[in-house]
């Protein structure tokens, strides 16, 4: 690993990471009878198909059902990252995929460990953007954060992120490859999991823009054949993309939703999250009641609100959004986030005290409260750090 600052750390946990090589050629060449080359044809990324989707494509190739399988098995249960590791499959077959399609797309540039052992891994895509993952281990599970963009078009005011602008959605493989990615260092490669494992739509990216890319992702991770990771094991935020927080509320087999509210009225809104100027409060609010008309049982529907020290975080504050969800018969679990330092972003995280006092006033008003606690911040890892920061505090590794 050769990025200056890279934290020391890694190196003793580097793995099969090292062996792999910059990815440079996403794409096989068409050539004329002369050799010319008349097209470039870009390779199937296999992750993005589902189970039947890769036996058409296998089929396509003149090859039976029962090799779709074993790929399949290969990518998503045994989680191997290129077709040389393939080895039960014939040679000739390995040859064959490898001239049209791909195992993985994204390079694993670097990763670092926090101190509280959560790790940050920072790839880049097949055409050089950045994505970035997060791996959390907790005491009776452990929660992966994927990113549903490469940077952020949402401009949120408190979130490094929006700094990077959008440089692109994600693909479905995309996504799915960095659950494959974390799973397979946390763990090692196709080793099971020691804990449930947990998904959050929380990393860079607003999900609900990428929304066809993520809910084929998510259907891809569910297969019982292969990550099998569930839909009610996964929970999605999203800073408020109305038509698709109503269309998720017609879907059956979904995610669990998180809506991040950042400020009670609009005009601070407006502010905090320029979104708001498009779909506002009542809108958006309006669109919450609907999905939360439309839950089953067992399934989690949460608001999010950062917590900015003397922005958004007075007594006031707390009884305006109290009176809002109220207004708007919402009875939904908030979520307070205190703010993570997002240099040179001028905020500062709300006081203890002050956060329990927020708190103390929404569950007065009958609201259910809770303080989430942040994780790798001093590696750039917890929420609105991700920025594509080449490096770590040496100091608190
Ligand atoms: N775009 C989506 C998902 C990514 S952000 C969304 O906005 O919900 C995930 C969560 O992190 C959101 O609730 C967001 O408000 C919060 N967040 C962003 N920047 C933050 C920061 N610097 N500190 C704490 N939370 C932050």
């Amino acid at each position: 690993m050769k990025s200056a600052g890279f934290c020391p750390t890694f190196h003793k946990l580097e793995g099969y990471f090292s062996s792999r090589k910059f990815i440079t050629l996403r794409c096989r060449p068409k050539r004329s009878s002369d050799g010319k080359i008349t097209a470039v044809i870009p390779r199937q990324h296999l992750l993005a198909l589902t189970g039947p989707e890769l036996v058409s494509f296998i089929g396509e190739l003149g090859e039976p059902a029962f090799r779709a399988r074993q790929v399949f098995a290969a990518l998503h249960h045994r989680r191997l990252r290129s077709f040389e590791e393939m080895t039960d499959l014939p040679k000739e077959l390995r040859a064959k995929l490898d001239s049209v399609a791909t195992p993985s797309t994204l390079n694993i540039e670097s990763r670092y460990l926090s101190a509280d052992g959560t790790r940050r891994y920072l790839m880049k895509t097949h055409d050089g953007l950045p994505v970035e993952t997060v791996f959390i281990p907790e005491e009776r599970r452990d929660t992966i954060c994927f990113s549903s963009q490469s940077g952020c078009p949402l401009q949120c005011s408190f979130c490094l992120t929006a700094q990077l602008g959008l440089l692109r959605s994600l693909t479905p493989g995309e996504i799915v490859e960095q659950v494959i990615v974390a799973l397979n260092d946390a763990y090692g490669v196709g080793q099971k999991p020691q804990h449930g494992t947990n998904l959050v739509g929380m990393g860079a990216g607003e999900p609900f823009l990428a929304f066809e890319s993520l809910m084929k992702a998510l259907s891809i991770i569910a297969d019982p054949n292969g990550l099998h990771i569930v839909p009610n094991r996964v929970t999605v935020s999203t800073a408020g993309i109305v038509p698709r927080i109503r269309e998720l509320a017609t879907v059956s087999e979904r995610p669990h939703l998180a809506v991040s509210l950042g400020a009670p009225t609009d005009e601070q809104r407006n502010v905090l999250m320029p979104i708001n100027r498009k779909w506002p409060l009542a809108e958006l609010l309006g669109a919450c009641k609907e999905f939360e008309r439309s839950l089953k049982r067992g399934e989690r529907f949460t608001f999010e609100y950062v917590m900015l020290r003397d922005v958004n975080d007075s007594d006031e504050h707390a009884r305006q959004l109290a009176n809002l969800l109220n207004r708007h018969e919402l009875r939904v679990k908030v979520n307070l986030i205190p703010h993570n330092a997002a240099e040179p972003l001028p905020y500062h995280p709300s006081s203890r005290g002050r956060v329990e006092s927020f708190k103390s006033i929404l569950e007065a008003k009958g609201l259910p409260a809770f303080v989430r606690r942040p994780r790798g911040q001093d590696i750039f890892a917890a929420c609105g750090q991700l920025a594509a920061r080449r490096e770590a505090n040496p100091a608190q590794v």
